[in-house]
């Protein structure tokens, strides 16, 4: 036996024993997913004990060092648990803004305090982590931000707002891109820095979706302090860890258009509900156009596990980042709507929202924003067709 198939066994065994039954399925609605938080309530308790075995062993962040509780696997290890999770269609413990964004900026650009104080709560998804970058003047052209950070001695203090933060009423803590020198080049005055959303001075209000839903805020600063070794990196060197944990963010959204490993395929769906022509689906249009997303689908899965390879032996992810980003988001809109077009009239109906059939108008109607958020579609080809294809600015 390989390392690698010893490595598998134990795997394979661990999670026998330690991922609870119910817990091997797909999510079929929000209430099931887990963000961890100070004030996070547990969907069941199967749901909390696979929170903490994962956490216990690490596997939260499988690559993070071990010094700050992470799981300290290479790539080829924490990718053949990915496959075993996979296989038993374990659901993710946890999802978090800490592990996908502030974490891996941390582990670049943190001083060790940070790392020290941070990490750990986030593995063990005890701390729930916000993301303070857009401002009403401020989206893709992100630079253009205003919220001023200004120095008071020991401390600083923050004033100004942000706007479509995700959970902001929900996040405990905030990672926050601010204008720390309003003189300086538009690039060369942002720092990025953290502070605990339950500071006076901070307040959120709800923005309202066309879904219905409201997992949005705005975010006004009036006077937040933040204290002085909270600021990642160099005052003022903000926008080089900006642009890293841009990329974290662009992969862990892009690598959405996979689609949820051991939710029902698209195909097997149109089956049921179109019915068949003999041995071929029903409806020739739905049919073609199936055809082609699974095509198009396999393609991204594969070029993800090409450049999982290539991060792995240490080549830097960067503007590939990107490509993701627009290629798995654009794939989930036009999966997306093919669910609508499989659902026929029934896809009108908006009032399930628990079940898997009454949350397909509202799903549909999400994949909008998410070839949106972490940046839009537009900007992801404007990375590409520079940093990637070389092409004139
Ligand atoms: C679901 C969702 C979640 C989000 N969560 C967060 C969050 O947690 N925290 C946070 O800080 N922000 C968040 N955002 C905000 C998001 O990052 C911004 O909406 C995004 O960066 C676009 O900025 P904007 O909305 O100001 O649009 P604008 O920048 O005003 O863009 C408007 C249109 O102009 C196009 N455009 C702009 N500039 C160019 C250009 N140079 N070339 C070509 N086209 C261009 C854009 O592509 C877009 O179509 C979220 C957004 C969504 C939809």
């Amino acid at each position: 036996m390989t390392e690698a198939d010893t490595f598998r066994t134990q795997v394979r065994e661990w999670l026998e024993s330690h991922c609870p039954e119910s817990m091997r399925s797909p999510i079929t609605s929000e209430e099931q997913v887990c963000w961890g938080g100070r004030n996070s309530e547990f969907y069941s308790d199967d749901q909390e004990t696979w929170l903490r075995n994962m956490a216990n062993k690490g596997w939260t962040a499988p690559t993070w060092p071990t010094e700050y509780g992470g799981g300290g696997l290479n790539g080829r290890e924490a990718q053949i648990l990915q496959q075993e999770l996979k296989r038993i269609t374990a659901r993710p413990a946890l999802y978090s803004f800490g592990i996908s964004m502030i974490g891996p900026a941390l582990l670049k650009y943190g001083s060790e305090e940070q790392k020290q104080q941070h990490l750990p709560p986030i593995i063990r998804g005890e701390i729930r982590w916000a993301q303070g970058y857009s401002e009403p003047n401020a989206g893709s052209d992100l630079a253009s931000l205003q919220a001023r950070l200004v120095d008071h001695g020991n401390h600083y203090r923050l004033t100004g707002s942000k706007v479509w933060t995700s959970y902001g009423d929900k996040g405990d803590w905030m990672f926050c891109l601010v204008r720390s020198d309003s003189e300086a080049p538009k690039h060369g005055g942002i720092s990025l820095v953290l502070f605990d959303m339950d500071a006076p001075g901070l307040t959120t209000r709800p923005i309202r979706l066309i879904s219905g839903k409201s997992p949005f805020t705005e975010t006004i600063f009036d006077e937040v302090r933040v204290e002085k070794d909270q600021v990642v990196g160099e005052l003022n060197t903000g926008w080089t860890v900006a642009k890293y944990l841009l990329t974290h963010e662009r992969e862990m959204i892009g690598e959405g258009g996979l689609g949820q490993s051991g939710a029902e395929p698209l195909s097997s769906i149109a089956r049921r509900l179109i019915g068949m022509d003999g041995a071929r689906l029903a409806d020739p249009v739905i049919r073609n156009d199936i055809a082609r997303l699974e095509i198009d689908e396999a393609g991204l899965a594969l070029t993800v596990r090409r450049a999982r390879d290539e991060v792995s032996a240490g080549v830097s992810l960067g503007a590939t980042a990107s490509m993701f980003k627009y290629t798995g988001t654009e794939l989930n809109k036009r999966r997306q709507e093919l669910m609508m077009s499989i659902h026929g009239l029934d896809a009108r109906d908006w009032s399930g929202e628990q079940s898997s059939e009454g949350a397909v108008p509202r799903t549909w109607l999400r994949s909008r924003g998410n070839s949106i958020e972490g940046g839009t579609s537009e900007i992801q080809l404007n990375i590409v067709a520079k940093r990637i294809l070389g092409l004139p600015g």
